[in-house]
């Protein structure tokens, strides 16, 4: 009885020690590359420009990602977003980085960086205008004045257009930028891309 006992013990100390031969836990640098491989900017400390890319407007913000994801289409987010679940890694969304309470860079964590998605489609004749995550207000008044348009924004030229919460100097006529929105494409923390409008999942419009 004794000597089963402590064979069966002896083979699970071995199956532990042989499972952490097999699987060796695995860097950052390493699991990032399929990410990598599937056209998403991983930047990582000490990758030149890792001090440029985690900085924001609020210098007294000074935090370090763990990595920093630039993505530049949604199934980038969603690809970012299903590995950040999977390894259980807190992750930051930063638009424009003009946030006042540093909520867009983390310490530790992923920083999911929209700035490529600055993408801009003017429709003249409806007067909309769809904006990417990384657009910012001056890029996008540029676009639209040159068609004698303006969009309600912030009055400072650098911050990102895509939350809608501007309030500028064409809001004492027209309201608040988020009060011009017509349709959001929203990716799910889970991934999920929807539609939210007036109609569509109005709960969260
Ligand atoms: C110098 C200065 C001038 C300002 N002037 C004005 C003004 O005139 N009018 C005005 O209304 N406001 C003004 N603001 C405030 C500014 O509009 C807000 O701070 C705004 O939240 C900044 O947006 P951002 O995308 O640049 O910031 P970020 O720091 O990138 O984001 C702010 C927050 O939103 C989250 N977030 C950003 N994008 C997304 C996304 N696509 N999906 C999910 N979460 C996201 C971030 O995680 C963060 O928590 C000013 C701020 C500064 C620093």
């Amino acid at each position: 009885m004794q000597l089963a006992a402590s064979g069966v013990l002896g083979s699970q100390i071995s199956k532990v020690a042989l499972s952490a031969i097999a699987e060796p836990p695995r860097s950052l640098a390493n699991l990032t590359s399929d990410l990598k491989r599937q056209g998403i900017s991983v930047i990582l400390p000490g990758d030149p420009g890792y001090d440029i890319a985690r900085s924001v407007w609020d210098r007294r913000v000074d935090k370090k990602p763990a990595a920093i994801l630039g993505c530049a289409s949604v199934a980038h987010i969603q690809e970012a977003l299903r590995f950040c679940a999977k390894e259980r890694l807190p992750i930051a969304i930063r638009g424009g980085g003009h946030g006042f309470s540093g909520h867009s860079t983390i310490d530790g964590g992923l920083l999911i960086d929209l700035a490529a998605m600055y993408e801009v489609k003017l429709d003249v004749p409806n007067r909309t205008v769809t904006v990417g995550p990384g657009v910012r207000t001056g890029y996008l008044l540029g676009i639209t004045t040159s068609k004698d348009l303006a969009p309600v924004t912030t009055t400072d030229n650098h911050i990102g257009a895509a939350l809608f919460a501007g309030q500028g100097y064409l809001s004492p006529l027209y309201g608040n930028m988020c009060d011009n929105v017509s349709r959001l494409e929203v990716v799910l923390a889970d991934g999920r891309l929807i539609t939210v409008s007036a109609e569509e999942h109005p709960d969260l419009f």
